[in-house]
């Protein structure tokens, strides 16, 4: 078996796993390289517009005959990928395999599934319409253009001649699995994105448990924060903040990640506790709608929850299909602007020009609540946020926990797994 570990050392994320087991190709994961596309583009102007020029910057795997489109000469790997097994809903895990032909199945959780396709009707897509994972349009509703596989925790399935299990595990968003698969040369473990300090640290328990029932040869884990034991927990960064929000007479505004749902949870009980409305985004409303059957979300008609609706012309499909919904309630930025004290709103980076109209009042803050801020979604740039709070006079609270296992724990992991051979992802290639 030969086992491939593209996304480099050092870097961030961009997980591309290649497992060669006798006649069965398959990827773990195949996630997007945020850092090293940063190192060569800025977009929207300058991007990546096809696989060609992410091959030729080493920033796609150097392989044949799994692209859409466009094949470059000269690419060793000839024989295709029996399928890709996605870990879990965050870019830097599947973001790429918008680039892969679509007949190759994707493998993933059903929340993961849900939550990719919510995201991809919601925001930012492939560079062009080849490159989309599925589209919804007025005209032809909701269109899908890949091939998955989804299962449940403990479900046993194949890809090519290789048996595998998928058990979840805890990370900052929902649909995360680690993976046991049966190879020739005995069973491979794959633990994606995890933690145990999370408020779901019992998922990961029991991939722990599997794994011990297992002799495992082989253990790839994530190393994210292989560098620091820092411990703090969801309830932590829930106390911090409402004392924060306590001591606040004018508008909250805190930013966090749209598929952070247990951060979702955390903002929602503090606007409860201090009387406050909270105000969610549209994109945020579209993604909890599409995974409501999960009962330990609030639904977004619950009695404390407002959609903010920005004032545009027209709205996009995702938008218009959040605002059908009965029972919703909207508020928009004047409306806003006269209850600020009475406010806790969530507004990422990209919202910002609605600071113009909300104008927040004297007393108002922003709290930074992204686990990782610059890590697997890169989607904040600090500085340019900074200067947006400066205008305003906003002060910034960063409190936040990481979605990561820290180094304890991934010690403790190892420890109790007791593989033959383990490796960190991130790391190049290992051959056995
Ligand atoms: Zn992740």
């Amino acid at each position: 078996m030969e086992i491939t570990c593209y996304g480099g050392a050092g870097e961030i994320g961009g997980n591309k796993i290649l497992i060669s087991d006798k006649d069965t190709n398959l990827f773990l994961d195949f996630g997007k390289n945020y850092s090293k596309e940063k190192k060569y583009y800025d977009p929207p102007f300058l991007q990546a517009r096809c696989t060609e020029h992410l091959l030729e910057l080493g920033i796609l795997p150097n392989l044949s005959g799994i692209y859409k489109l466009k094949e470059k000469s000269g690419l060793k790997f000839e024989h295709g990928i029996n399928g890709v097994l996605i870990s879990h809903p965050h870019g830097d895990h599947y973001d790429y395999t918008r680039f892969l032909k679509d007949d190759i199945t994707i493998h993933c959780g059903e929340a993961s599934k849900e939550i990719i396709m919510a995201r991809e009707c919601s925001g930012t897509k492939g560079p062009t319409s080849e490159y989309y994972m599925c589209n919804l349009t007025k005209s032809k509703g909701y269109e899908y253009y890949k091939k998955y596989q989804t299962f449940r925790s403990g479900d046993k399935l194949k890809i090519g001649d290789i048996n595998y299990k998928p058990i979840h595990v805890d990370h900052s968003v929902y649909g995360a699995f680690g993976y046991l698969l049966e190879t020739n040369q005995g069973i491979l473990s794959y633990s994606g994105d995890f933690r145990l300090h999370g408020p779901r640290s019992s998922m990961t328990m029991d991939f722990i448990k599997e794994m011990k029932k297992e002799d495992i040869e082989i253990l790839i884990i994530e190393g994210t924060n292989i560098d620091s034991s820092k411990i703090s927990s969801e309830k932590e960064v829930e106390n911090k903040s409402k004392k924060i929000v306590e001591q606040t007479n004018g508008l909250v505004l805190v930013g966090f990640s749209a598929v952070d749902f247990d951060r979702f949870i955390t903002f929602y009980n503090i606007s409860n506790e201090t009387k406050r409305k909270y105000v969610i985004t549209m994109k945020q409303a579209y993604i909890l709608n599409k995974i409501k059957k999960s009962s330990t979300i609030p639904k977004i008609t619950d009695d404390n929850i407002f959609i903010f609706v920005k004032e545009k012309k027209t709205y996009n499909e995702f938008e218009n299909e959040i605002m059908r919904i009965d029972g919703l309630k909207t508020i928009n930025s004047d409306e806003l602007n006269k209850i600020q004290k009475n406010v806790l709103m969530v507004s990422g980076f990209y919202d910002f020009n609605e600071l113009i109209k909300i104008k927040p009042i004297p007393g108002s803050i922003y709290i930074l609540s992204q686990s990782e801020p610059f890590n697997e979604e890169m989607e904040i740039d600090h500085e340019k946020l900074k200067n947006w709070l400066e205008l305003y006079g906003l002060p910034l609270y960063n409190v936040h926990t990481s979605g990561h296992a820290t180094a304890d724990e991934l010690k403790y992991v190892i420890n109790e797994v007791n593989p033959k051979i383990n490796t960190y992802s991130y790391r190049k290639t290992l051959f056995i």
